[in-house]
């Protein structure tokens, strides 16, 4: 498995001050993408233990607020087992800190997915141009969902996290 970046102080992929990692590979290609360099699974750089042991390391200074996992495709069958391990590690060492990861997937084929202990927040489905706008919050396209995973577990339906302040606004 692979990754493209690591972002050390990220403002725009969650709440609060983030760590934000760049998975590599991403097999949905979709028009517009902000990042078709993270699509081939060969690029980027590898994911192993000594990456996952210095991104919890950079996820203990106090601003800041949490994890972002991005892509790429994070829950690729190539790529999930890296990223739960990732976030297996995250939560263990800093359960009041959140979890947010994005993902072309559905959320509702997810379910059962042992990544739904750990994250907090997923923003699901691909990017679709023609329903994008700048004023959507955590997201792209309107078509795509940021989804309260600890409520939508317990409720078996998805249930959105609440501060959706652009939520509806199209330009
Ligand atoms: S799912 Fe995300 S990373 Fe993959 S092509 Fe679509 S927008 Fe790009």
């Amino acid at each position: 498995m692979r990754y493209n970046k690591i972002r050390k102080m990220d403002i725009s992929n969650g709440p609060g001050i983030r760590i934000s990692v760049f998975m590599q590979g991403c097999p949905f290609h979709c028009e517009g993408c902000f990042n078709p360099e993270t699509w081939d699974f060969d690029g980027g750089k590898e994911f192993s233990d000594e990456t996952i042991n210095h991104i919890i390391e950079l996820c203990g200074k106090e601003h800041i607020s949490g994890l972002s996992i991005l892509g790429g495709e994070p829950l690729h069958k190539d790529n999930i087992d890296g990223t739960t391990k990732l976030a297996k590690a995250f939560k263990e060492k800093y359960p009041n800190k959140t979890l947010w990861i994005w993902t072309g997937n559905l959320f509702e084929s997810l379910k059962n997915k042992e990544i739904l202990k750990y994250a907090d927040t997923i923003v699901d489905g691909q990017f679709k141009i023609e329903l994008s706008s700048p004023l959507l919050k955590w997201k792209g396209s309107s078509n795509q969902r940021v989804i309260d995973v600890k409520k939508s577990v317990k409720e078996d339906k998805v249930v959105l996290y609440e501060t959706e302040e652009f939520e509806g606004v199209t330009a």
